[in-house]
């Protein structure tokens, strides 16, 4: 990978994390109007529901801003590319499309595959 490619990986990776934050922003300012009308309606049962929901996306927007911060860790380390799973190095197109990926295609089919089946009982 050259110094111009990683340079524009690491672009990316900025401007997906001011992203996220842009989005959480916003998400704030449409739970706040929507509590606000919750209390005025006293539907209680549908706030509950949003806060749910609210709850999750907070939880999956901060994975991803994990993810990119781990990444760009990996830059200023010189480590970045590299699957965690078998060492290799991460092909660029895969980096390109995601530049968070921690994981070769093979590897990360592995984990994505392990994440849907439950542990077995012992
Ligand atoms: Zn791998």
């Amino acid at each position: 990978m050259s110094a111009k490619e990683l340079d524009l990986l690491k672009e990316k990776l900025l401007a997906m994390r001011q992203d996220i934050f842009h989005r959480l922003r916003h998400l704030d300012d449409g739970w706040q109007e929507l509590a606000e009308k919750d209390i005025e309606f006293e539907e209680e049962a549908q706030k509950a529901e949003l806060s749910e929901l609210y709850a999750q996306l907070d939880g999956r927007e901060k994975e991803e801003i994990e993810a990119i911060d781990l990444a760009l860790d990996k830059m200023d380390a010189l480590q970045y590319g590299k699957c965690e799973g078998c060492g290799k190095q991460i092909p660029l197109p895969r980096l390109q499309a995601l530049p968070a990926t921690r994981f070769c295609l093979a590897c990360g089919a592995r984990v994505e595959e392990k994440k849907r089946i439950p542990p077995a009982l012992p």
